[in-house]
């Protein structure tokens, strides 16, 4: 293995941290897009994006989330985490980052991180709209104005799509498991779970 992951758990809120084992954590100003950000070594501001990318062993990359799917790409020479909430899966913010990485080096696995379960994900009809043209498939029917919304499943989806050929789930909800993890839609607070990944 060439790689290491880090959620955080509860009580500690994501936020606070700044380092693991010593070495800092680099996070972007996340703004639900779909743009990738390189982290080489001279990075010392935070990129606006929502996935990052590096192949600097001496720091980690990592995403806040509370519900929103965070997934960890493992390369022979890079790493890569993701931040996938509606809005970034909408614009392919996982797709974009497999391609982004596969350019200089072969994305072998992808984990899927501790994000929102297909069960637990009510929404409504606007954004079914929004995304039956490619993914209605991923969307359950509850009422007249309510579905429940597979966002994992559409994320393995723009993963495998993009080239990942081993996708590992770790099957972790942020509302099913709320005692361990940060769940904006049951808390409605600014804490977050860090994910984050580091080459080795
Ligand atoms: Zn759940």
């Amino acid at each position: 293995m060439n790689y290491e992951i880090f959620i955080s758990k509860k009580p500690a809120d994501g936020r606070e941290i700044k380092e693991i084992d010593g070495l800092p954590v680099i996070r972007p100003i996340q703004v639900h897009g779909g743009e990738v950000s390189f982290v080489g070594r001279r990075t010392l501001k935070p990129p606006r994006a929502d996935a990052l990318i590096t192949d600097n062993r001496e720091v980690w990359i990592g995403v806040l989330t509370a519900d929103c799917i965070p997934i960890f790409l493992i390369g022979e020479e890079a790493v890569g985490i993701v931040h996938a909430g509606w809005r970034g899966t909408l614009k392919g913010v996982a797709f974009n980052a497999v391609s982004y990485m596969s350019r200089f080096t072969k994305v072998k696995k992808a984990i899927i991180g501790v994000g929102v379960c297909k069960k637990c994900y009510e929404v409504k009809r606007d954004l079914w709209e929004l995304f039956k043209e490619r993914y209605s498939s991923f969307f359950e029917r509850v009422s007249e104005d309510r579905f429940l919304l597979d966002l994992k499943g559409i994320n393995k989806l723009q993963l495998s799509s993009a080239g990942v050929e081993e996708i590992e789930d770790l099957n972790l909800c942020s509302m099913c498991n709320n005692d361990l993890y940060y769940s904006y839609r049951k808390e409605k607070t600014e804490k977050r779970t860090l994910s984050a990944i580091r080459l080795l």
